[in-house]
């Protein structure tokens, strides 16, 4: 298989390029056909980091946003500001022919030179707690979702709260915002919150 089977808009193939991938990983072949789905599907994958998830998640969202409005469209919630930086960045980069089409992607990090300010972008990524706290200040617009994607959520609710955040911001989206979330492991615990929190997902596990 090649990233031309995947049916992603051109932007995208010469995006990936850019990131000199020359071809899908397992995890992006099994996962993107299942993503990209019409009507869009919920999904819960397990894969370690090394795996090439971000890739997969973020042509999801970059394939799902309108680029005619600048309205936040794709949230990222990741346990830390580090990740959350280095998925942005990977936005970025595979968006880099998106761009001159309008495509911004935004870090949800509090700036307090940006006090009332209204994020933009149609991509926009975070910490739950960040999140929560602009979407409740009113400079985060949560109402043109269509995409939430938790990246380690084996992480996330090994940190006091965070399931909880997670499941606050859910719950000021859009009812029919695609669910996405992945984790290194498939314990006990993360199964029994992605059944609450991407209820019906397809299930995808790299043996
Ligand atoms: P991740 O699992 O998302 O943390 O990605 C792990 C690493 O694999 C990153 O450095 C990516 O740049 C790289 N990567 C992801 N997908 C591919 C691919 N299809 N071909 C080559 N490298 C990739």
């Amino acid at each position: 298989k090649t990233f031309d089977d995947l049916n992603l808009r051109e932007e995208l193939v010469r995006g990936i390029s850019v990131m000199n991938f020359h071809k899908p990983s397992k995890i992006q072949e099994r996962a993107l056909p299942l993503l990209l789905k019409e009507p869009a599907q919920n999904l819960i994958g397990q894969s370690q980091s090394g795996t090439g998830k971000t890739a997969a998640f973020v042509l999801n969202m970059l394939s799902r946003v309108d680029l005619t409005t600048q309205q936040p469209q794709a949230l990222v919630l990741a346990p830390t500001r580090e990740l959350a930086k280095q998925i942005s960045g990977v936005a970025q980069l595979m968006g880099t022919f998106l761009t001159e089409k309008g495509l911004v992607v935004a870090e949800a990090i509090p700036d307090p030179s940006k006090r009332g300010q209204k994020l933009e972008g149609q991509v926009v990524v975070g910490t739950p707690g960040t999140v929560m706290d602009m979407i409740k200040r009113r400079q985060l617009d949560a109402r043109g979702f269509k995409v939430l994607t938790l990246d380690e959520a084996d992480n996330m609710l090994d940190l006091q709260g965070m399931g909880d955040q997670c499941k606050r911001v859910k719950s000021l989206l859009p009812k029919t915002t695609q669910v996405v979330l992945f984790s290194a492991t498939f314990s006990p615990e993360v199964l029994q919150f992605a059944s609450v929190f991407a209820p019906n997902a397809n299930q995808l596990t790299l043996e």
